[in-house]
């Protein structure tokens, strides 16, 4: 992009230092070339009226024309409104105001034809809309534009007078100006071959399409452009880290031979031997590791991850396995000493509650080299902490960790930088996988172990909470144990807080007869543990807690999952949450509890939990019904700050998107060839563009 579009905002005529000041903190508009980036989120299509005796209360838009016949101005102080009735041939509509009362009603005047905009609800058996956009009907032509753009705005913008259509005007005014700087950013062959409209084209038509066909033309190319440059950036640095970043190679296993041979008690499944196949494939190239590992909740990550840590001791490497809490690491430590055991290998165990005592052995331990394997929280992130040579990190839960503290763990080699294998059990559809983790190599464990018993998912409301207590007395008297989950959600933290405690009390009375848990965010974190270990050691029979027991946390006895207030979870969340149960032999129940009132999302949520329990179906209804943002992992990317794309719904332009900036890479590593030269100008001017300005002033 030329010079032009980093021109300030406030230079454009009309915007001034005023509305510069407030595009900026509001929409993070700074220069021309972030307005032009502002896209529409919806159109208008002013072809489109709807009579009103068509109006209906499912309609989310309506666009009606017809004439105002009367307004006035109802109640009192604060209770005022502004009410006026609009008819055309078929019909009635109310029109309402509660904000800005005296303004509208000198604005609008009886007998003059008007279109309204506006989301129809039905009251008493008859239509009004509240807080229409309204605009008078005038001979004047229609603009040419057959869409109308609606841009987003904010509470404080609209206050300035900065509306949808304040900002299409601006926008009409920048377009005008910028169309001859406006240059190709996708190389020609792109163009060509995937049909798309011009840079120029696209930009004038995402804004005032010209007609339907353009709009989608430019939507396309738009949507393309920004997952292929994503695609390309990811890619590039996977071939960089390809070439550059060596790595251990690790082809002796011997013990590993001994382990499968004598003390394995089961079959790998094939995902996991596939994934196995993979990871060994990664360790004897010669370059760094970078694997992500997904597999659903109770797949079998953690015999993998042994496995790996057996690869890298056989190669007279070592390695840990970093899980976000105490609990967390415990049960891997639990798990795979028996299995180090069994080998004769030293296991340690290193986490915020070790002793110093013991730490001091430890630290010894692993710089000498005597200590091969390790697992732990935090703690082992520490200075102190030295390797004789440290060559493979697990990273279990990866969400949790932040970049830089997962950094630290791999600069504990200076010579070679170690293996990577990350974790989750958080099911990421594929399509957001491609792009958070573009850069990584993704295994999937999409298989679990043979005669798991599925659990049984039902939805009970809230009225039939005795005979669920009565159940979970039967479970508990048959030697099981079960979990009480309440909902927390920060906004209502004080609330949420108090539905827990009177949870917990009537649940106390409920059961006078059996021991109760509970763990909640408020506690500290030594209490959380000590809470979480007695109902572990199955010294309580019933947990009741709020989301904190949601990750990891491996309890076979447990039976039973309540999730009160069930509507209130997202389905990732449920999804998790169910997977504490199902872990021993017997048949396992998650109860979702909600009340009569549930929204059609929250429907499809409890409906999809009682269909199925395949973790990625889930992740993908959920990306579905909630959109990219909200998943858990992706805060903190930054990858996800999409300005047109869809994830859940562009996911067959990803794929197409990365398929091409595959090619091109294969092709032209370095994109030294002429017919790339708009894709090399355009990431220069991307990477000059990253300043965080909003961080800056
Ligand atoms: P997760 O992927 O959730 O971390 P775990 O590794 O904790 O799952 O495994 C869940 C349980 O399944 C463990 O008790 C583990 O020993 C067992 N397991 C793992 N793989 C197999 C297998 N192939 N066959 C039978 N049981 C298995
Ligand atoms: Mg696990």
């Amino acid at each position: 992009m030329s010079n032009f579009f980093h021109t300030k905002i406030e230079f454009l005529k009309g915007v001034g230092p005023q509305r510069a000041e407030l595009l900026q903190k509001e929409l993070g508009i700074f220069t021309y070339g972030d307005l032009i980036q502002h896209y529409p989120f919806r159109y208008l299509d002013r072809t489109q009226f709807y009579k009103i005796a068509e109006l209906d209360d499912s309609l989310p838009y309506v666009q009606v024309k017809g004439r105002l016949r009367g307004k006035e101005i109802l109640g009192e102080g604060r209770k005022q409104r502004l009410s006026a009735r609009l008819a055309d041939e078929t019909g009635e509509l109310e029109l309402v105001w509660f904000k800005g009362v005296k303004w509208v009603e000198k604005a609008i005047k009886n007998h003059t034809d008007y279109i309204v905009f506006g989301k129809p609800t039905e009251f008493n058996g008859r239509y009004n809309i509240a807080h229409p956009e309204l605009e008078e009907v005038t001979e004047q032509k229609p603009t040419n534009a057959f869409l109308q753009p609606v841009y987003n705005t904010t509470e404080k913008l609209k206050s300035f007078r900065v509306e949808s259509k304040t900002i299409a005007k601006l926008m009409e005014v920048l377009l005008n100006m910028a169309a001859p700087h406006i240059q190709e950013t996708l190389s020609p062959d792109l163009v060509d071959h995937y049909r798309l409209i011009g840079k120029r084209e696209a930009l004038l038509n995402i804004h005032f399409p010209e007609s339907a066909e353009k709009y989608k033309s430019a939507k396309f190319r738009l949507t393309f452009e920004e997952l292929f440059y994503i695609q390309l950036r990811l890619l590039r640095q996977r071939v960089v880290r390809r070439v550059e970043l060596k790595g251990q190679v690790f082809n002796n296993i011997p013990t590993l031979n001994e382990f499968y041979k004598n003390h394995m008690t089961f079959d790998l499944t094939n995902a996991q031997k596939r994934v196995v196949k993979e990871i060994y494939k990664d360790l004897t190239a010669g370059k760094q590791m970078n694997r992500l590992l997904q597999g659903d909740v109770g797949s079998g990550k953690t015999i993998v991850a042994f496995i790996t840590m057996l690869i890298a001791a056989d190669n007279g490497a070592q390695s840990v396995l970093m899980a976000p809490t105490e609990i967390l690491a415990d049960q891997h430590y639990q798990g795979l000493k028996k299995f180090a055991d069994s080998l004769g290998i030293l296991l340690g165990k290193l986490t915020g509650s070790t002793k110093a005592k013991e730490r001091k052995v430890l630290h010894e331990q692993l710089r000498s080299g005597e200590m091969k394997m390790i697992v732990g929280t935090h703690a082992l992130l520490e200075d102190v902490v030295q390797f004789q040579n440290l060559g493979l990190c697990i990273v279990d839960e990866q969400h949790r960790f932040g970049v830089e503290q997962r950094s630290k763990l791999w600069r504990k080699n200076p010579q070679i930088i170690p293996h990577v294998l990350v974790m989750t059990a958080t099911p990421i559809p594929r399509t957001l996988a491609m792009t958070l983790y573009g850069d990584l190599d993704v295994s999937v464990i999409d298989e679990l172990p043979a005669g798991r018993k599925e659990i049984v998912t039902v939805h009970r409301f809230d009225s039939h909470r005795l005979r669920v207590f009565q159940f979970i007395r039967d479970q508990i008297k048959l030697g099981r144990q079960a979990y009480i989950v309440y909902p927390l959600i920060e906004e209502s933290e004080g609330m949420d807080y108090k539905d827990l405690m009177d949870g917990y009390e009537s649940v106390q009375r409920a059961f006078p007869e059996f021991r109760i848990s509970m763990v909640h965010g408020k506690m500290k974190a030594q209490d959380k543990d000590y809470e979480m270990q007695r109902f572990v050691k199955n010294e309580t029979h019933i947990m009741v807690a709020t989301t904190v027991i949601e990750v990891g946390v491996n309890v076979p006895n447990a039976s039973v999952m309540v999730i009160e207030s069930a509507e209130r979870f997202g389905l990732s969340q449920l999804h998790q949450l169910r997977g504490r149960v199902g872990r021993g032999a017997e048949q396992s129940y998650c109860i979702l509890m909600t009340g009569y009132k549930l929204s059609k999302d929250s429907k499809t949520r409890l409906e999809t939990m009682v269909r199925t329990n395949n973790g990625f179906e889930i992740a993908d209804i959920d990306l579905k019904l909630r959109g990219p943002g909200d998943l858990m992992g992706t805060q903190q990317s930054g990858v996800l700050d999409l300005l047109i794309s869809d994830l859940a719904k562009d996911a067959p332009i990803l794929q197409e998107a990365r398929a091409a900036a595959q090619q091109i890479l294969e092709e032209d590593p370095q994109l030294e060839q002429d017919k790339h030269q708009n894709i090399r100008k355009h990431i220069q001017s991307l990477s000059a563009n990253t300043v965080n300005w909003s961080r800056i002033s």
